[in-house]
């Protein structure tokens, strides 16, 4: 059986350019810790492979009975692609994941096996069944599973040295009742955990792979507080036995600020950052989304006293309450800066399905049909907002993103949060050869790359901090330099970026020479522009037509390159362009024919692959 992760789309959770630039070897952020969870689930005779598309390249033609494909709602276009090329090549393909869990009818006639909902009674029942020879198409959890039950994942399948950090769950289910929020339809307002002493067995494995860094993936980590103290107990307790192996990352409603035991808790276990779902600065709007553990105290004075603690906070906001007018893009920025919060993911409010939101627009008449609802991370939502227009919203948006990605935005952040921070909870997770290494691109990559106003704005954030949190500093330049690479770069309010007219006129007479007309066409929806590589064979003329496509992709142009059957153009040349256009991977498609993959030697996770089945032959 193989067991895929798809590729995610790039967004502001990518922090691409911090893993191209600057975090040697790292390909993602976190690993399919559900994939690890369903591998551990399995019979123990059954032969198992995991693939995260995001680090390494998928088979094809895999040698395989059954291929199982999970995806969140923001991985449905490509967990969809693939189910459709797996199905055609003839493997039962099964799909999971979050989105199918909560909208499994989205998957009906697609997948041949759809599970959805939490996998430890309903996984083991499929493989009985499968053995039986006789599936079911819907393997359907509607009931609660004990965590105590659920197994320790199969860490050993994940290629964890390729992921900045590595994903733990301590408990599922939330007892708040925010009216956009999907995780208490899924996993219901009862918060159930694991046990301290599961959490230690999977800290062991992970300790045996030399892992230091790990993230509770827990929607709200203290959902339970007597059981999360206890955890946190366990792992003080445990940490102090591994020389303080671990640095811990949660998420977290901002009420945990009111509660003393548990910082001195979150400190005694090495829990450095925490993930707080701020949404918004304005009362009526969290009122509006019935956020009430949010409005009972001061937000920024919460934050503050989290970096007092020691502990970073990343933030998560939202725009597009019925509450919000245009003001509401100033009231973010002025409560962003003032927080000192790095990560700040902005999104616009999405209506998930199934979500009090979703049905209350729904009821109003104001869904936008084939409004795509699985992704919040675009510019524009799946709904007619109330106190500006969808235009004013996009733009707002998008420009919000434009003013907190400046040098100088970043640098006041810093010290707004060092102001507060004194000391760090967790000690440094890289070891110090890692940490040099860093360092050294940071400042080659990052920090010399912005010129002289970047050296002046870097150098004033080191003035201004504690020595003790210099390493603060630096992670969130590098986190504010990668997002505002991606706000740069990605984040438009155009469909896609328009080509250059003197581009694509240059790269059509170069094209024109050796290859017939229509290899090279331009979509006028999305500006995508596809060219296939049949029959070039000059070398001098390659040289130009890699610099031609290197421009284009610099520029924004999405590309679609096909590589087929009938390309003759000699390998090295094939590798030098795509590895010069690897950089722009995340704007570019190839489609490549499998008899072409032999030679090539380039890093397929870093583009697009398009399948090679009758859907999707460009
Ligand atoms: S606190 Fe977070 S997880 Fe809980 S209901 Fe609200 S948004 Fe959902």
């Amino acid at each position: 059986m193989l067991l895929i992760n798809p590729k995610f789309k790039e967004s502001f959770w990518s922090f691409r350019w911090a893993l191209d630039e600057v975090l040697d070897g790292k390909s993602a952020v976190n690993p399919p810790l559900g994939l690890a969870t369903i591998a551990a689930l399995t019979p123990k005779h059954w032969d198992v492979r995991i693939v995260d598309e995001n680090v390494e390249p998928i088979p094809l033609d895999p040698d395989v009975d059954i291929v199982g494909i999970c995806g969140m709602a923001i991985q449905f276009p490509r967990q969809r692609a693939l189910i459709q090329h797996y199905k055609t090549v003839g493997r039962l393909v099964v799909a999971g994941g979050s989105y199918a869990s909560l909208c499994p009818e989205v998957f009906e006639g697609l997948a041949d096996v759809v599970v959805a909902g939490e996998a430890e009674y309903i996984w083991p029942r499929f493989c009985a069944d499968y053995t039986n020879g006789h599936t079911d198409s819907l393997y359907h959890e509607t009931g609660e599973v004990n965590l105590a039950d659920s197994p320790v994942p199969r860490f050993d399948l994940l290629k964890l040295d390729r992921y900045t950090r590595v994903s733990l769950q301590f408990s599922r289910g939330c007892p708040y009742q925010c009216d956009f929020c999907d995780i208490i339809v899924m996993f219901g307002r009862r918060p159930r955990t694991k046990n301290p002493e599961q959490i230690g067995r999977e800290l062991d494995e992970l300790r045996a792979a030399r892992v230091r860094n790990v993230f509770f993936v827990d929607d709200n980590f203290i959902g339970h507080r007597p059981r999360t103290k206890a955890l946190l107990s366990y792992l003080a307790d445990y940490q102090w036995k591994h020389d303080y192996r671990f640095q811990f990352g949660v998420q977290a409603s901002v009420n945990l600020a009111d509660d003393n035991v548990l910082l001195n808790l979150f400190g005694q276990a090495n829990v450095s950052w925490v993930f707080i779902g701020i949404e918004s600065p304005d009362a009526e709007s969290l009122a509006e989304a019935n956020k009430r553990q949010n409005l009972k105290g001061n937000l920024l004075s919460a934050v503050h006293k989290l970096y007092r603690n020691g502990i970073d906070v990343f933030g998560g906001f939202i725009i597009g309450f019925d509450n919000d007018t245009v003001e509401v893009f100033d009231k973010q920025y002025d409560f962003i800066v003032r927080s000192g919060i790095q990560i700040a993911m902005v999104g616009l409010l999405t209506a998930l399905p199934k979500t009090p939101l979703y049905h209350r627009l729904d009821a109003e008449g104001r869904l936008v049909p084939y409004a795509r609802a699985d992704d919040n991370t675009q510019v524009t939502t799946n709904f007619v907002p109330k106190g500006m227009t969808a235009h004013e919203m996009s733009v707002g948006f998008v420009d919000l993103h434009r003013r907190l990605t400046r040098d100088r935005v970043i640098a006041e952040r810093i010290i707004n949060k060092t102001r507060f921070m004194k000391h760090r909870a967790a000690s440094a997770h890289y070891r110090f050869l890692e940490s040099l290494g860093i360092l050294k691109r940071f400042v080659l990559h990052g920090v010399l790359a912005g010129g002289h106003t970047r050296i002046y704005h870097v150098a004033r954030t080191l003035w201004h901090s504690n020595v003790q949190v210099w390493s603060v500093v630096i992670a969130d330049w590098i986190s504010g330099l990668a997002l505002a690479r991606y706000v740069e770069t990605r984040l438009t309010t155009q469909p896609g970026c328009t080509p250059a007219r003197t581009s694509i006129e240059r790269l059509k007479q170069i094209l024109a020479r050796v290859i017939p007309d229509g290899d090279v066409a331009v979509d006028s929806n999305t500006w995508e522009v596809s060219i296939s590589l049949a029959r070039v064979v000059e070398t001098r003329l390659f040289k130009e037509l890699t610099q031609q496509l290197a421009a284009l992709a610099r520029s924004g142009t999405n590309l679609r390159i096909r590589l087929d059957e009938r390309c003759t153009v000699h390998p090295d040349h094939l590798n030098d362009l795509l590895n010069r256009l690897s950089k722009y991977g995340d704007r570019i498609t190839l489609s490549v024919h499998e008899v072409m993959w032999p030679f090539l030697r380039i890093d397929i996770t870093k583009f697009h692959l398009a399948l090679y089945g009758n859907y999707d032959r460009p």
